[in-house]
């Protein structure tokens, strides 16, 4: 039951709308297919289990994101935050996990934000874990650049021992070490934190791995990069605009790959699922507690990519949307945990009416 409750999530949170114009416009169901083929099952199903599977109560958890470019993301872009505050809520409400959020300071500003939006209050960690309740996070400021990111991946790995790491909407550099942006274009990877190594690192600790995206360059597209690769070429020709020959998709990959029309619906597809399989649906945000939560990140100035603007729209999707498809999820683990009743009717033992017999 849970497969196919991921089965129509899957679905709902891979409904593309974007502008005509907009880079990856047309590829999100090449993506989720490539994806699915590879995983064999509904993706946020594969993710909620897993996280039931190796998350326990007061494990730690990291949470990475953060797409920004300077100037023009400068606090981060709004596909992000609101995802990681929705993994915040379901892993702090339903599994009793501790949440970190790690990634460039600057765009911490806006997953704090927004978690707190979604019930999440960041505290530090002795305060934490003298707390012992739901509803607390972490957050962890990441340096920008190579220089040193190894080194405070190991610690940020030895300090949380964290039992699961998930990526929303964060980039990640290809095999050849160039970062790119959803388009294809070089971007530098001295303006982003290396975060990517605590997932290589979290790979040899035997911790459980998630990377949500929804364009190839984001963490997790490691998992199918040849094929992302082939999808980006399909559009534009070659595998980048930057011809430095190693691929928009990047070269990192994780247990679970959730490709998504919006990273933030694909992680709130996860909390979905763990709503539905803990049976509790105050696990996944409501759509009033949706838009709070959006309303939050932008205030932190977050912002709407391809718009350009800090407004509360996501990857060209405006605020009704947002709330749509948390309605949409809310329905479906509300419809999953009741009984329409329908076993009951016997049926009133009328005839077969026009019937071709055999
Ligand atoms: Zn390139």
């Amino acid at each position: 039951m849970p497969e196919t409750i991921g089965e129509y999530i899957d679905r709902i949170v891979n409904v593309e709308m974007l502008e005509h114009d907009y880079p990856r416009r047309g590829r999100t169901h090449l993506l989720y297919e490539a994806a699915r083929a590879k995983q064999g099952a509904p993706l946020t199903y594969l993710a909620a289990k897993g996280l039931m599977e190796h998350v326990k109560k007061d494990d730690y958890v990291i949470l990475l994101s953060g797409a920004g470019i300077s100037p023009w993301l400068e606090w981060g872009e709004t596909d992000g935050p609101t995802g990681i505050a929705s993994l915040a809520r379901a892993l702090s409400f339903g599994l009793g996990a501790r949440p970190v959020y790690v990634g460039n300071e600057k765009e911490l500003g806006p997953v704090i934000a927004s978690g707190v939006a979604a019930g999440i209050t960041v505290l530090d960690k002795e305060a934490v874990e003298v707390y012992k309740r739901k509803s607390t996070a972490l957050s962890v400021p990441f340096p920008l650049g190579e220089k040193g990111a190894k080194a405070k991946a190991l610690e940020i790995m030895d300090e949380f021992k964290p039992t699961a790491v998930i990526g929303v909407e964060k980039h990640a550099p290809n095999p050849v070490g160039v970062w790119h942006s959803a388009a294809g274009q070089a971007i530098s990877g001295n303006t982003q934190p290396h975060v990517h190594h605590i997932v290589d690192e979290a790979h040899k600790r035997g911790a459980f791995t998630v990377g949500i995206g929804d364009g190839g360059n984001e963490i997790g597209y490691g998992l199918i990069r040849e094929e992302a690769n082939e999808i980006y070429k399909q559009a534009y020709g070659k595998t980048c605009q930057c011809g430095c020959g190693g691929g928009e998709a990047t070269a990192t990959a994780t247990d679970v790959l959730i490709s998504a029309a919006v990273s933030n619906w694909g992680a709130y597809g996860v909390a979905a699922v763990l709503a539905y399989m803990l049976e509790d649906p105050f696990i996944l945000q409501d759509a009033d507690t949706e838009r709070r939560m959006v309303e939050a990140m932008v205030l932190e100035g977050a912002v709407a990519a391809g718009m350009h603007a800090a407004v509360p729209w996501v990857d060209g999707t405006s605020p009704a949307v947002q709330q749509a498809i948390v309605t949409i999820l809310q329905e479906i683990v509300h419809n999953g945990l009741r009984s329409c009743g329908f076993g009951d009717f016997p049926g009133d033992g009328g005839e077969i009416v026009g019937r071709v017999s055999s």
